[in-house]
């Protein structure tokens, strides 16, 4: 070790120092819960995010050497790719590796931080800024133990990018043309739409070249190689081209014909169709409507689900702030240090890319915060570093420097301490799940909603209609219809849209798509009208052949969201029109006051003359159904009718301490009459599973 210089030795010493303490700052949330048995299945911790069983899928049918044609499974995501290579070279269990990858990759962020303060000769600026970049709040939340996502090294990556770049700049050695190049493939393999975040950084040294350091032929031989890393194909023709052009690059005999080779590069960029999706990029955020046409075939118009994802609302500034420095006023302190950075670092101007895609939070939503992170972090430790050089002794210095990360990193760890994410499944359900796998084959279906597509896929290896990637107007239509509509249509739609969705798939190869299933089905069934082909669905029409089992997967956690799944069927796709929405409400929190069961707020039941009142208006109750289960877990349903001109029921599922007040649409639904009432039509649906948590039927049609 003595060939190290002290520098060196130091800049390890605190990238481990900053590793540990992100690393430790992680497993907080596993201290928490250690007794919490409901979030553990297998022994182990399950993960808290939903998208991650998305990669488990992958990784899981990579590791198993097969999967099922058009399941969706992305077995050949990155993601999926290295999951199952480190469950292949580790001796942890599947479930302890994705849920520990994030905290280690994520943790990885520290490296680069500190490296693009090294090249700053400010070593402290880098432990001070790791520090707190590894661990605050947004990059926290999107990289948490269980948060087993691409987010693990969504930031990593292009920190290590923004590190090469700049050495690169500030030493013109031939091996940063390399790393950048290299770090451009991986991120571009771990995240497909990095390309924007790349383009940026291109841009920005070419501008940086233009304006500062024209005549230096090392900057365009650095935007060559960058071109070639981002062209828009596959990365086995860019991986040995960028190697072309980095043993090309050594050799001083090409440096004159540079120019040309960067001409040709930024020719085969756009021919290749590399600014394509960049431009697809910026268009797509000016779509805002919320019935979408499709503009083909029967022009139908679907609800999007761009307004009920609440990610891409406006957020306040407090809000912003928060998630990128913990607390508003180190927020803007880390603005007023990175200005003061940027002034007397001008290199450092290339990190704006970064910077700039976390402040599109504002505009974009939540999720791109996180990109401004280490920038900022480096911001407001650059700060403290200054500041503290102004004090009278080295031990000053030190102890001005501990007192203040100990300050910008404490708003932080309160963050961390109070974040208790659940698991997105608790160990009932996932139980459900696995006793579904037992019964169904691989080529079933489970029906659900798209929330609960990738954990169904992953737990019970079925496929599914909708998930977590899948969840357009088009495809969420048949899904929602199915379970807010009576249990005649919603079993044959049911069968149809699965056969349908097989279809698709098939026809795809042929280039015989339609724009989605149910005109698919519509122009099949002979109508031109959707309308009039789903009003034929409650008469004796004739179905697909069945070439499967189809399973609908009914948990009690869709009840909050019922109302949400009913917008996306309760329109009329012909012209968009949305019809009346069906009455649901839904009360835990209700009290008993004398001749009164107040609900919320100006609702209650006066329980003499059975009937609901809203405001001030009286309404005559036509049912009450109470549900329960005996001691040994069987369903039990006590019906009272009240009055049968009554549009409303009121139902009290004691077991769950939820009152629910529904008109007959939803009454009469099948999410009601099968996972909250147990009534099915004995001759449509087979009942496989039933618990509180989850109800499972088989489709007999
Ligand atoms: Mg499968």
């Amino acid at each position: 070790m003595n060939s190290l210089t002290k520098e060196t030795k130091l800049t390890i010493f605190y990238i481990v120092v900053a590793f540990t303490f992100s690393v430790l700052m992680r497993m907080i949330w596993i201290y928490q819960f250690s007794d919490t048995q409901s979030f553990k299945y297998a022994g182990q911790f399950m993960i808290n995010t939903n998208d991650g069983y998305y990669w488990a899928e992958g990784a899981r049918d990579i590791l198993a050497g097969f999967h099922q044609p058009n399941d969706l499974s992305p077995a050949t995501s990155a993601a999926s790719q290295l999951t199952a290579f480190f469950a292949k070279i580790l001796p942890f269990s599947f479930e302890s590796i994705i849920l520990y990858m994030p905290v280690f990759l994520s943790s990885l962020i520290v490296i680069p931080i500190i490296l693009i303060a090294k090249s700053l000769k400010n070593l402290e600026l880098g432990l001070i800024a790791a520090l707190l970049g590894s661990i605050a709040w947004s990059y926290y939340n999107r990289t948490m133990v269980g948060y087993y996502d691409t987010d693990m090294l969504n930031i990593v990556l292009p920190m290590f990018l923004l590190w090469s770049i700049i050495w690169a700049i500030n030493t013109n050695e031939d091996k940063y043309l390399l790393f950048t190049a290299l770090d451009i493939l991986a991120y571009r393999w771990w995240y497909p739409q990095s390309y924007s975040l790349e383009f940026a950084f291109f841009a920005l040294i070419l501008v940086y070249t233009l304006i500062w350091d024209r005549k230096n032929s090392y900057n365009y031989k650095l935007l060559a190689i960058m071109m070639f890393a981002m062209l828009n194909i596959s990365e086995l023709y860019r991986l040995p081209l960028v190697f072309i052009a980095y043993f090309a690059f050594k050799k001083e005999e090409f440096d004159k014909y540079i120019y040309y080779i960067l001409g040709i590069a930024i020719a085969l960029f756009f021919i290749s169709g590399g600014f394509a999706p960049i431009w697809a990029q910026l268009k797509g955020y000016v779509f805002k409507s919320s019935v979408a046409s499709t503009g083909e075939g029967l022009d139908l118009h679907f609800f999007t689900v761009m307004q009920t994802v609440r990610e891409a609302g406006h957020i306040p500034f407090e809000t912003f702030a928060n998630r990128i420095s913990g607390d508003t006023s180190l927020f803007i302190l880390s603005i007023i240090g990175y200005l003061y950075l940027l002034y007397k670092q001008r290199i450092m101007l290339l990190s704006l890319p970064l910077v700039g895609l976390g402040f599109l939070a504002m505009v974009g939503g939540l999720r791109f915060t996180v990109y401004a992170v280490p920038i900022l972090a480096l911001g407001i430790a650059f700060l403290i570093t200054e500041i503290a050089s102004f004090m009278p002794s080295i031990k000053l210095k030190y102890l001005a420097m501990i007192a203040a990360t100990l300050a910008i990193l404490y708003p932080n760890y309160k963050h961390i301490d109070g974040y208790r994410v659940p698991t997105v499944f608790n160990a009932n359900e996932v139980a459900t799940l696995d006793a579904l796998k037992k019964i169904a084959s691989r080529e079933d279906y489970a029906v659900a909603w798209w929330d609960y597509g990738y954990p169904i896929r992953y737990y019970a290896d079925v496929k599914t209609l909708i998930d977590g990637g899948k969840h357009g107007g088009n495809d969420n239509f048949p899904v929602s219809f199915i379970l807010t509509h009576p249990q005649k249509e919603a079993a044959k739609l049911a069968r149809l849209d699965v056969e349908y969705t097989e279809k698709e798939f098939k026809n795809r190869d042929k280039n015989l798509t339609y724009s989605s299933t149910i005109e698919h089905m519509t122009k099949e069934y002979g109508f031109n009208d959707t309308n009039r082909f789903l009003e034929s669905l409650k008469t004796e029409s004739k179905l697909p052949k069945k070439t499967r089992n189809i399973y609908l997967y009914l948990p009690y956690k869709m009840l909050s969201i019922y109302p949400t799944v009913t917008l996306f069927s309760n329109l009329n796709l012909m012209n968009g029109t949305k019809y009346a929405r069906p009455f649901f409400f839904m009360s835990r929190n209700f009290k008993e006051v004398q001749d009164k069961i107040v609900l919320g707020n100006n609702i209650y039941i006066e329980k003499k003359t059975m009937s609901l009142v809203v405001g001030n208006r009286q309404m005559a109750l036509r049912r009450f159904v109470k549900t329960g289960y005996t001691k040994d877990m069987h369903f039990t349903k006590q019906v009272q009718n009240i009055n049968f001109s009554g549009n409303l029921s009121l139902i009290y599922m004691s077991a769950y301490h939820t009152f629910l007040v529904v008109d007959e649409k939803t009454y009469n639904s099948l999410y009601i009459q099968l996972m909250v009432l147990e009534n099915y039509n004995r001759s449509l649906f087979e009942q496989v599973i039933s618990n509180p948590y989850a109800k499972i039927y088989k489709l007999k049609i």
